[in-house]
This record gives structure tokens, C-alpha cells and sequence, in this order.
């Protein structure tokens, strides 16, 4: 893992493509993911992306963003001034390309001091997105921001399946974080259960049973197939994820899949489907 300390100029990236109806800015406090080479690092979509990798491997290096929380503070306004005037509230992904508490995180706090920025400088609207159960860390600072601003925590859990076949293991357990769930709800934080992408699923109605004990606001479902940039999934394809979901459900594979996987999901708790989901619009029986 190569680990490299940079300044970066701007932090809060303008929404475009499918970011563009989910939110006004992304926020990302790293370059690259310490779980790459876990199991999500095998679909992730952001592996794709050659103007973020410059020919590096996914999972083989992290660039810290230390100077994130100055630079955050020193453009919020005005960017917040910038969404207001698209008649938009200021509404950041908490991020779209890296993972905020990934290894990297205990040693450099670039996540912390920006949630502690802002918690002095709110944003209208937030969603914290992660795969990584340290999120607990920070627990009360998160707490604290969903008192100053619309807050929604996105835990990623691909499903009930542990781990699937071909593939390293994931970066925590469904366990854990169906249990990082139940403690962001607890704390009164609106937590979301991100299927995303869907993996094949061994008994969905006891899952989505559990997550609705568990106080889970809502589910959101997301297939690789249109979720990963490309109408067909054409990028996931060319990763071994495909032939590991098809080795536990050949239909897992096909958008269908997803659509008869929400259907059973709303029969628990709302329901929203990829993009459309992840922008916070739910649907239920
Ligand atoms: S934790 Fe997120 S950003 Fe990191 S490899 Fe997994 S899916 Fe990608």
C-alpha cells in the first residue's frame, strides 16, 4: 500500500452525471481505498475511473487529503452560496470515491476534522456513505451534525451472503453492520441500508426483517446493471464479481433480480432503487 500525503486545492467537487439529482457537492477526503483488495473492491465502481486511478491499482494506494478541513472551511460558504442560487440546497455526498473511515482514517483524521469543520459549518443536507463499522469512532460527532443539518447515514451491505465464492472477504462483517445500524438509529441518526451493488441473497425476508428491527429508516437497492455508470454493467463485467454471484444464483445477475428483490424488501421498509435511492426517494406498499 503506497500512502501519500497531498494538498489539495478544492474539496467540495460539484455534482455531475449521477451524482447530479442525488445531491449539490462530493466530498472526498482521500483519493483511493485501503479496501480495495477486500471484497468490495472487486465491483467497486470507482475502480473504473482512470483520471482518479492514473494507472494505479485499486486497493494498492491512498492519497490523504490532509489539508481537507482548511480548504473545506475556506470555500463552504461559497459554494453553499453556489447551490442556493441553482435553487438547490447545499447537499453533500460524504463520498462518492473513497471511503471516509477506511485504515488510512486512524492515523490521519481527515474524516473526523472534516465532520468536526463541519459541525460549526454545516451543509443543508448530508449522506454519509460507508462499508467500514469504524464509523462508530466518530459516532457522537456524526450524532452532532444530524442536529445541524439533514443528515443520512448509508451503511453498505451487499446482502446476507458473507462472502462469496472467488472473493476475498469483506471489509466487515453483515453482522457488524447491520449492529452499525442499529446504533446510528439508536442515536436517532436516519440510517440507510445500501444494497449496492445487490449481491444473491439467501433468505431476503428474515434479512429485511432484521433490518427493520434493527430501526432501519429504509433500504436502498442498487444492481450493478445501471449502477456502476453503464446501462448494461458493461464495466462490472469485465470483473470476476459476475461469475462469483452467478456461482451462488444464475439470475442474480440480471436487473430483474433486483426489481423481485425490492418487491419482498417493501413488504419490511421503504424502498428506493439505485440513483433514484440513493437521492432519498422511497417508495412503500
Ligand atoms: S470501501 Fe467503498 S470505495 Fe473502498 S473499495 Fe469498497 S466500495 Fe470501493
Amino acid at each position: 500500500m503506497e500512502i501519500t500525503e497531498i494538498q489539495c486545492q478544492s474539496i467540495l467537487t460539484r455534482a455531475s452525471g449521477y451524482l447530479k439529482p442525488v445531491c449539490s457537492h462530493s466530498i472526498n477526503p482521500y483519493v483511493g481505498c485501503g479496501f480495495g483488495r477486500s471484497a468490495c473492491g472487486v465491483g467497486c465502481y470507482v475502480r473504473h475511473n482512470a483520471w482518479l486511478t492514473r494507472g494505479r491499482d485499486w486497493g494498492a494506494f491512498v492519497d490523504v487529503k490532509t489539508n481537507a478541513p482548511e480548504i473545506y472551511l475556506k470555500t463552504c460558504d461559497a459554494e453553499q452560496r453556489w447551490a442556493h442560487r441553482r435553487g438547490q440546497p447545499f447537499a453533500i455526498f460524504f463520498s462518492s470515491s473513497t471511503e471516509p473511515w477506511q485504515p488510512a482514517e486512524k492515523q490521519y483524521r481527515v474524516t473526523r476534522r472534516l465532520l468536526e469543520t463541519m459541525v460549526t459549518h454545516p451543509p443543508d443536507e448530508m449522506i454519509l456513505q460507508t462499508h467500514a463499522t469504524a464509523m462508530r469512532d466518530d459516532l457522537d460527532l456524526v450524532a452532532a451534525l444530524s442536529q445541524k443539518c439533514q443528515l443520512r447515514v448509508h451503511v453498505s451491505i451487499e446482502g446476507d451472503t458473507e462472502h462469496l465464492p472467488g472473493l476475498p472477504p469483506p471489509p466487515a462483517t453483515v453482522k457488524d453492520r447491520v449492529e452499525l445500524l442499529r446504533q446510528l438509529s439508536s442515536a436517532g441518526i436516519f440510517a440507510v441500508a445500501c444494497l449496492s451493488p445487490l449481491y444473491p441473497m439467501q433468505n431476503p425476508a428474515v434479512f429485511f426483517e432484521q433490518l427493520a428491527g434493527a430501526g432501519v429508516d429504509a433500504v436502498v437497492i442498487d444492481h450493478f446493471i445501471e449502477g456502476d455508470g453503464t446501462r448494461e454493467g458493461s464495466r462490472t463485467w469485465k470483473t470476476a464479481l459476475p461469475r462469483s454471484m452467478e456461482a451462488v444464483s444464475a439470475e442474480s445477475t440480471r436487473l430483474e433480480y433486483r426489481d423481485r428483490i425490492a418487491a419482498m424488501a417493501r413488504n419490511y421498509l421503504p424502498v428506493g432503487i439505485s440513483a433514484s435511492g440513493f437521492a432519498g426517494h422511497y417508495s412503500s406498499l
